[in-house]
């Protein structure tokens, strides 16, 4: 199996010929190896257009909602970034090739070991991982905060006031938000007096952001 050539056409089929025009987010899309964060058996399928599970009822986001929403945090290259949601870690490797620093949270502890291990192992050291197991503790990172881009990977039902709070001004927030199931791609842009604005996209489906914040688990 050819990864690279799989990888590029992933790049040309599914990102650039649905106008994902960011040229830092089509290189890093076409430099970060999408395969080592799934689970072996599903290796052959990591290029499709779809999500894949990586094992306790979550997922990897499909690639074109992942290159989506990254595109929409417009990364320059020196920006402190929060996730929540790291998953199989590949959307925090794409933020870490394109942003300065990230900080990215998961509730679900084998799954940040295992993300840990493919992101060490890609050298990608500008990467703090948090494990928030403990279902009282509010959503974010607040010691860190603000954060100049925020991503949130799973969906919330109301878009979670303790995040736009550790959101810095001129940053800018993308979080799905609608039910535990069916959700709308919400852009937060938060201007220089500090008010927030918000730009609606396309409809989406990830699995339920957990917390007081969001849903019960
Ligand atoms: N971005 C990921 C990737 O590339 O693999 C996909 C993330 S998956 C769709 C959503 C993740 O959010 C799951 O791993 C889930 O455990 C996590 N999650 C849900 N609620 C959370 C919370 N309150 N804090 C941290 N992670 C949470």
């Amino acid at each position: 199996m050819n990864f690279e050539i799989m990888r590029k056409k992933m790049v040309q089929d599914q990102i650039v010929s649905r106008d994902i025009n960011d040229r830092r987010v089509i290189d890093a899309m076409l430099k970060i190896p999408r395969h080592i964060f799934v689970q072996e058996a599903f290796a052959a399928q990591a290029y499709n257009d779809k999500a894949l599970p990586i094992g306790d009822k979550q997922t990897i986001s499909q690639p074109y909602i992942v290159a989506l929403m990254t595109e929409k945090l417009a990364l320059t290259g020196s920006e402190k970034v929060l996730e929540i949601g790291t998953g199989s870690g590949y959307q925090t490797a794409l933020l870490a090739t394109l942003a300065d620093r990230v900080f990215s949270a998961e509730r679900i502890r084998p799954l940040a070991l295992r993300a840990r291990k493919c992101l060490d192992s890609l050298k990608l050291f500008n990467i703090q991982l948090r494990i928030n197991d403990n279902e009282g503790s509010p959503i974010g990172w607040e010691e860190e905060a603000p954060f100049d881009a925020i991503i949130v990977t799973a969906g919330a039902p109301d878009v979670p006031a303790v995040l736009t709070d550790q959101l810095a001004r001129g940053g800018r927030m993308v979080i799905p938000v609608g039910t535990d199931t069916d959700q709308q791609l919400i852009t937060i842009f938060k201007n220089d007096e500090g008010e927030l604005e918000l730009e609606t996209s396309v409809m989406c489906r990830f699995v339920p952001l957990i917390g007081r914040q969001g849903w019960q688990a």
